[in-house]
């Protein structure tokens, strides 16, 4: 083509612009009320629009528009452009702005993915037209709470590793086996707030001896641990609760059963490996697991009493209930000498003040005075170590063996 050539700007339909970005706008904010959400409109000059220019004879946009909703509803607008420009648009004999117009469509869901959006990005967008900033902190601290309940879980089970300096002071000494550590990281504030919520909320699970040693060595872990699951193979139980049997073993107890009496302990859970399976040691294999199992209450039963315990795993139903039973009059016996302690203006007690109190109390109740009904179950539990032979021999009616278990024998 020939012809001198003009520096021409391509022609903008500014009042379409206009109607584009008020509809966007209107789609972030209404994002909210999930009404609507992310509705689909799209804008072009109708067939019978005309021309709207400027004085210089430049395109602005057009008389009338075509609104196409959802992709299906179609409807012919007229359109007006102010000088604040604004596009106006003509809606049931006023000129509104087209949020108004939107607003008295129908609400639908978005008919289906096809009209797939990016939610996460209208999400953003609509933060954004809100003048927001998505900050966890500003987060009510349930909802926070909540968060870090869900990313370390109801469970914690904590390992011994040489990684462990990597983490933060407080769990010097420890890993946790979650992705979400990385959460302590983000900031002091967050990493506070979620050390207290793993710590009341989590159950920390100690599936072998040197966790647990390592769990309690600690002052922080011990004294925060709220819930404590100790699932140990049966050897592994006695030595650490300790127990004597002059055919067997002679185990003393470790400190860290008595470190159990010094944590602030709402549960604690004695889980039980199945039978045959746990034996470490020849004596043990084979051996009845309600007899077993026995052995290891009664050599718990000084570490733990006064706790509010729950025994699981492979155990007899009445074992359960019988040692459960016993720890439940304790804690009533010491919720009772807390009483008499808050009446004589004491702070309440712990659990190592009560042993020491029940030793003295003993020693006078020689002399005829006892302040408390003293029951048998806070001394012993069961007594019953010397008359077993070695291994003990099964006389359940289901034999304690793996494959066949019966909890109700
Ligand atoms: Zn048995």
């Amino acid at each position: 083509m020939g012809g001198p050539k003009f520096r021409t700007r391509p022609e903008v339909d500014l009042v379409a612009e206009l109607l584009r970005r008020d509809i966007n706008m209107y789609r972030t904010r209404s994002f909210d009320d999930f009404m609507n959400e992310g509705i689909n409109v799209n804008v072009y000059p109708a067939r019978e629009a005309q021309r709207i220019n400027d004085s210089l004879g430049h395109l602005l946009g057009f008389t009338h528009y075509n609104f196409e909703v959802w992709g299906d509803q179609e409807k012919a607008m007229q359109v007006r452009l102010t000088g604040a420009h604004q596009a106006l648009v003509h809606c049931r004999a006023r000129w509104v702005h087209v949020e108004a117009y939107l607003r008295y469509l129908p609400h639908r869901q978005r008919p289906d993915a096809a009209h797939a959006i990016n939610r996460p990005r209208l999400q953003w967008e609509w933060w954004l037209a809100n003048g927001k900033l998505f900050s966890f902190l500003t987060l009510p601290r349930e909802i926070r709470d909540q968060i870090y309940i869900h990313t370390f879980g109801f469970t914690t089970e904590p390992y011994p590793t040489c990684k462990s300096r990597r983490l933060m002071g407080r769990f010097a000494g420890m890993q946790i086996q979650k992705p979400s550590v990385a959460f302590l990281r983000l900031n002091k504030q967050v990493s506070a707030e979620a050390v207290k919520v793993l710590y009341l909320y989590s159950t920390f699970v100690a599936a072998q001896t040197r966790v647990l040693a390592r769990l309690l060595s600690k002052r922080y872990p011990q004294d925060s641990i709220r819930r404590l699951e100790i699932a140990l193979s049966h050897q592994e139980f006695l030595r650490l609760f300790g127990f004597a049997h002059a055919g067997f073993a002679i185990y003393e107890r470790q400190e860290t059963a008595e470190a159990l009496r010094q944590m602030k302990l709402d549960n604690l859970t004695l889980t039980f490996a199945a039978p045959s399976l746990t034996a470490v040691s020849q004596n043990l294999d084979g051996a009845c697991q309600r007899v077993v199992v026995d052995w290891i209450l009664e050599a718990a039963w000084p570490s733990v009493r006064g706790l509010f315990v729950t025994v699981a795993g492979y155990v007899k139903t009445a074992q359960k209930a019988k040692f459960e039973t016993a720890c439940g009059t304790v804690r009533a016996q010491i919720s009772r000498w807390n009483r008499l302690r808050r009446a004589l203006g004491l702070f309440e007690g712990t659990l190592p003040e009560y042993d020491q109190w029940l030793a003295e109390a003993e020693g006078d109740s020689e002399g005829g005075v006892s302040i408390v009904d003293l029951s048998k179950c806070a001394n012993g539990y069961l007594s019953l170590t010397a008359k077993q032979e070695i291994p003990p021999v099964c006389r359940c009616r289901v034999l304690c063996t793996a494959e066949k278990w019966s909890a109700d024998d």
